[in-house]
């Protein structure tokens, strides 16, 4: 279960090698090797520390133990339907050929309004927001877009998958924070030590995919003072900015004095309106910074889906009653698992936000989360991510396991149903013998 590099070939389909033991084709590999048979991996050396992401891997994992997915985020209830219909009248409405480059312009001003609405600044629909595929489009074109080879970026970990791999696509160099258990805050000086005159960004994530966390506002300004003082940019990703538990209040960076000019401000319509699948995203930044990106989103996607981007500004014209509601769906299912995984004995770490939540399973004599994730799966029924390759020290992560609950009630406790069926809590004694 550990990332598996995609090699061709190497499975039942692979052809038999040539019998002189001639390469049966010579492929020139991107690392300048020649391909001798097709077991060679054909990845370019940027990706060549990625494998499959653990999404996809635990997906299918689930899919074939039939185990309840509490792993990959996605809502398995569907979106709302005065935004499903918004799409489909416009696809009706022959709102089919090439969006602008930036995005619709009707989806463009609403982003500008919520934003406006949420923070207080006024943007430039025109020049400040840019429509892409999903907030992971952003985040690679904001890279691509806006850092060199060579510099750094400071990140905090665990850290979403995708960072990391678009940092590598840019050529830049990960300085990484380790957020703790139990608050999964941060060390002011480890966040210090990490800037230097080579730090081009900080990326955040608040509320922050896996542990929930939700920065306080005197969190964001001491890294907004360190920004300032290494004159680096912020880049925020605030997709779950939406699901808060327990009062917690979502700030965003830009919003802090003299920080909108450093700002990248990430965001997405899948979680909040369960339509992960759409794929629309959004940066918001600037006019210097947003040309940067859209720079890279011209030549990486060009547009997003002209008649989703209609639904989109449907959703996002949504009243404040909607997301009362979608912020109650949340607590309740967030409650469900809880509860249910304290009763079978983990040691669960409460999520802030987000539709996550990380636990130490260490109560059940495990100490590998690979090893655990695939006894959930295999033995007990229940997929979860295995967080330790969020972490450039896998031992950071190792007793770990990341649920999500944006999954109906009914999956939720059926999911708690098999793990206290099948997780048994070791004697004290045992556990010793296994740490
Ligand atoms: N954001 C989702 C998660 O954290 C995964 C999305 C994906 O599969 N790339 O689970």
């Amino acid at each position: 279960m550990a990332s598996t590099t995609h090699t061709p070939g190497s499975g039942e389909d692979s052809e038999p090698a040539a019998q002189d033991g001639a390469p049966k084709s010579s492929i020139s590999t991107a690392n300048g090797s020649v391909a001798g048979s097709r077991q060679t991996t054909q990845v370019a050396d940027r990706f060549s520390s990625f494998g499959q992401t653990i999404f996809t891997e635990i997906s299918a994992l689930a899919a074939q133990h039939k185990a309840v997915n509490l792993g990959q985020g996605f809502p398995d209830f569907d979106g709302a339907d005065f935004v499903k219909e918004a799409a489909i009248q416009a696809i009706r409405d022959g709102k089919s050929q090439y969006a602008l480059m930036t995005g619709v312009p009707d989806l463009a001003t609403e982003i500008a309004d919520v934003f406006e609405r949420d923070t207080g600044i006024e943007v430039d629909a025109k020049k400040e927001v840019t429509v892409t595929a999903g907030c992971t489009e952003a985040i690679a074109s904001a890279f691509l877009g806006l850092c060199n080879p060579g510099d750094e970026v400071v990140v905090f970990e665990p850290a979403y998958d995708s960072y990391k791999a678009a940092m590598a696509m840019a050529g830049a160099m990960v300085k990484p924070v380790v957020l703790r258990p139990p608050d999964f805050s941060f060390s002011r000086d480890e966040l210090s030590a990490a800037f230097s005159s080579k730090t081009r960004v900080i990326l955040i994530n608040t509320p922050h995919n896996p542990t929930g966390r939700v920065f306080t506002e005197s969190e964001l300004q001491f890294i907004a003072d360190l920004a300032a003082r290494h004159d680096a940019l912020v880049f925020s990703d605030e997709v779950y900015h939406r699901l808060l538990y327990n009062g917690a209040c979502h700030v965003s960076i830009a919003q802090l004095p003299g920080m909108y000019d450093r700002t990248v401000t990430l965001n997405s319509l899948g979680k909040t309106f369960s339509l992960t699948g759409w794929k629309v995203g959004w940066a918001i930044a600037p006019p210097p910074l947003s040309h940067a990106i859209r720079m890279a989103h011209q030549f990486v996607t060009f547009s997003v889906a002209t008649p989703l981007q209609h639904g989109a500004a449907a959703a996002l014209r949504a009243p404040p009653q909607f997301y009362e509601q979608v912020r109650a769906d949340y607590t309740r299912r967030r409650d469900i698992l809880l509860e249910g995984l304290r009763d079978v004995g983990f040691n669960v770490f409460e999520p802030q936000g987000s539709f996550f939540v990380m636990a130490d399973f260490t109560p059940f004599g495990f100490d590998d989360d690979v090893a655990f994730s695939k006894h959930l799966i295999e033995k007990v029924g229940v997929a979860a991510i295995p967080p330790s390759g969020f972490y450039s020290n896998p031992a950071e992560g190792k007793h770990l396991i990341r649920f999500a609950f944006c999954k109906t009630d009914a999956v939720l406790l059926e999911a708690v149903r098999r793990l206290k069926q099948h997780l048994k809590l070791q004697e004290p004694c045992d556990r010793k013998a296994v740490s």
